[in-house]
């Protein structure tokens, strides 16, 4: 008997959750038929003392490893005539996503490579998406398994959901906002929906003054060049930074969760608007 048979049958007769991760089923009538995949950035990490933390610091009560999630969870929501939905992290309130993962914490809030391990848990290719340096910490290391994941399930687009920061340098106030959406270099697509992506995020009715020289729809290449997440995915890929959290006001915005789900509602609505014009 096939393993997802024996899942069907176990789920069937004692309400028996099948050992197969909470991933959105193909919707073979989906209105769009594509499989994206959203990666909300950062999360918890093992740190090379063998501690976990956090891979970015909390900014005016803002931690930008959890607050993605709730960017993620509003996008999800309103991604149901796709196809199929992937995640890089278990979505907060889901069961997975509430079940202890192996910090003993909450596996919404850990990062990407725990999760995709579970997931992948016997896949002859999991460990090309989540090998990553057997000594030290796994801080940032969990940035090049997103698009091999996304490879690996020939995702159609990847999402990359962030919030900003700015460096801090001696006296230099802490006074960029606004939203960045970044694309690959020399992919029309992924620049065509990061500009749909940033008209709909850029009209936010509690949007600071921006710098056009600094914020908007920016050509990724640096990342391209250097950075995993772009270089590697073969998909059209979008780096999304909504907001920054080392600016005091930007990150008032970022405190209140209705202004989080707010924003993945429209990175959803922003998507379908590319859909609808790539269709
Ligand atoms: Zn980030």
């Amino acid at each position: 008997m096939s393993q997802s048979i024996l899942d069907i049958i176990l789920a069937i007769l004692g309400g028996i959750k099948p050992n197969t991760p909470t991933i959105e089923p193909a919707r073979t009538s989906a209105k769009y038929p594509v499989t994206v995949l959203l990666d909300a950035g950062h999360g918890l990490t093992r740190l090379g003392s063998g501690d976990w933390n956090y891979q970015r610091d909390e900014w005016y009560g803002v931690l930008e490893d959890l607050a993605v999630q709730s960017i993620a969870l509003g996008t999800h929501r309103n991604l149901i005539e796709c196809k199929k939905v992937l995640l890089t992290r278990p979505l907060p309130g889901s069961t997975d996503g509430e079940s202890p993962g192996v910090s003993g914490n909450p596996r919404w809030k850990e990062a990407a490579v725990y999760w995709l391990r579970s997931v992948l848990d016997g896949h002859p290719q999991a460990h090309g998406v989540t090998e990553v340096a057997s000594s030290g910490t796994d801080r940032d290391k969990d940035i090049n398994c997103r698009p091999r994941y996304a490879n690996l399930e020939g995702a159609d687009y990847l999402i990359s959901l962030h919030v900003n920061a700015q460096e801090v340098k001696r006296n230099k106030p802490l006074d960029a906002r606004g939203v960045t959406v970044y694309y690959k270099y020399g992919c029309q697509k992924s620049k065509d929906l990061a500009a749909k992506l940033y008209d709909v995020l850029k009209d936010h009715p509690f949007h600071g003054d921006l710098d056009p020289q600094k914020r908007g729809c920016r050509d990724g290449q640096e990342f391209t060049r250097k950075k995993g997440i772009m270089r590697d995915c073969a998909c059209p890929v979008v780096i999304v930074e909504f907001l920054f959290y080392t600016n005091k006001d930007d990150a008032a915005i970022l405190a209140d969760e209705s202004n989080l789900i707010w924003a993945g509602q429209r990175i959803a609505a922003g998507l379908k608007l590319h859909l609808d014009t790539e269709g």
